[in-house]
């Protein structure tokens, strides 16, 4: 893959439709909580437009038919990374699956692939980036810290 300056603003503005016809189907509200600006980062539009997407997509069949996702940015301590968290009010991961999330064809789905994931984790660190998940039994947020330019 050739790696470009990718705008996450053009990004979310892609992918936002999807992700709220999705979520409107389910009765689930989505805020994206940007103030002011994403940054720029190096990648591939596509791939990062799949990452945000299975990640979305994982919280809303993680909420059932109500809840809220919720899509923000910080930047962290040490200033050179961006992370973008996602949010739902899903019931959580619990504490013995939260570790194999991320192993491929790892699913708790019925029609799961067990793929989302190991794939989103690829593509991240192959820029450079890291996926954290948090959840302590209400909720998960995914942060989905990048280098940015
Ligand atoms: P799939 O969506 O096909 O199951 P993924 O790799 O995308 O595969 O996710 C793996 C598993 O991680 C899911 O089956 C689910 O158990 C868990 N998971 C991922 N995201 C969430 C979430 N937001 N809330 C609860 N569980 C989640
Ligand atoms: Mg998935």
């Amino acid at each position: 893959v050739q790696y470009a300056l990718v705008d996450l603003n053009m990004v979310f503005e892609e992918i936002m439709p999807i992700v709220e016809s999705e979520a409107l189907l389910n009765g689930i509200e989505v805020e994206l909580l940007s103030k002011g600006e994403f940054p720029l980062v190096v990648g591939d539009n596509e791939l990062l437009k799949q990452v945000f997407l299975n990640i979305c997509k994982n919280g809303i069949e993680a909420m059932g038919d109500r809840g809220r996702l919720q899509i923000s940015y910080h930047y962290d301590e040490s200033g050179d990374r961006v992370s973008i968290n996602i949010h739902d009010t899903g019931p959580g991961i619990p504490p013995y699956i939260i570790d194999k999330i991320f192993d491929p064809f790892y699913t708790t789905k019925e029609e799961g692939t067990g793929l989302g994931l190991s794939v989103c984790q690829k593509i991240v660190h192959d820029i450079g980036g890291q996926i954290r998940v948090s959840s302590k039994g209400y909720g998960t947020t995914f942060h989905i810290l990048l280098p940015y330019l």
